[in-house]
């Protein structure tokens, strides 16, 4: 069997146990195709993932960013990825998802260089990087701050840290959605009052299970889906620089 045969029936199998093989298309297989090849080869150059096996990345990075969607995300929305690093979960979501808009923000240049280089050959057209600090791009009156309808991390930091990163960027009534693992309910308990200083107000906690059969301990495929609505403006006060934010976590 071909190369690009065998990575397909991969992404098909994991994609099937983790209940995501609707998103399977022979278009959206050739587009994962082309980001493992380009995102291997940089890897030997500049770090953007840990993980090379071929299917911990399919289970890893593809399956688990495409967790996220498991909150509904309507047809045209505008999400901001805080913290992409090399991409995600910006990449698969802007794969399966040609018809929501993606901005991904690093304060890496390098990465968020690498992120619109690799877009552009994959030809993604509804995903953009852009390279600064969270905090820095969420300012008052700048172009960012309350203009998404959903805002999303994965492995940025706790959530006590993450949602004053995040939430300054979520419009009213639009959503923060975080993908935590095995610390979820330690970090839900110490920012639930945080969350309501920023506007934010926790709509609903999901317990979800990544199938990752390269994984041996159990506890590391748990994860949990916080969706914390926007319910009121986030007060000019937050975001805070960085080096309050994280001395002093909001609680
Ligand atoms: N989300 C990616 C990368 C996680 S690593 C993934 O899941 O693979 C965390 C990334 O967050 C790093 O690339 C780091 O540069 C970025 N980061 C951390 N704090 C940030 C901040 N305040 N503003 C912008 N990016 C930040």
């Amino acid at each position: 069997m071909k190369e690009k045969e065998k990575f397909f029936t991969k992404v098909r199998a994991i994609f099937e146990e983790n209940s995501l093989s609707h998103y399977l298309t022979d278009e959206i297989l050739e587009k994962f195709y082309s980001l493992t090849e380009i995102m291997l080869e940089t890897n030997e150059k500049m770090n953007i993932t840990a993980i090379t096996d071929i299917d911990a990345v399919i289970a890893r990075h593809y399956a688990d960013s495409l967790l996220m969607l498991s909150a509904f995300i309507e047809s045209g929305s505008k999400i901001c990825d805080v913290g992409c690093g090399g991409g995600f979960p910006s990449f698969p979501l802007a794969i399966v998802r040609p018809d929501i808009t993606i901005i991904g923000i690093d304060s890496t240049a390098k990465k968020i260089a690498y992120v619109n280089e690799t877009a552009k050959k994959i030809g993604l057209e509804n995903l953009t990087a852009i390279s600064g600090r969270a905090e820095d791009l969420s300012a008052v009156g700048g172009e960012y701050r309350e203009k998404f309808d959903v805002v999303c991390a994965r492995a940025v930091a706790a959530l006590p840290v993450l949602s004053e990163l995040c939430l300054p960027f979520v419009k009213l009534n639009g959503r923060f959605i975080a993908l935590k693992s095995k610390t979820a309910d330690e970090e839900l308990n110490a920012s639930r009052s945080g969350i309501i200083k920023l506007g934010g107000k926790i709509e609903s906690i999901e317990k979800l299970k990544l199938i990752d059969k390269t994984l041996g301990d159990e506890k590391d495929a748990e994860r949990t889906l916080i969706t914390i609505r926007k319910t009121a403006k986030t007060s000019p006060k937050y975001p805070r620089p960085y080096a309050q934010i994280k001395k002093k976590p909001l609680s």
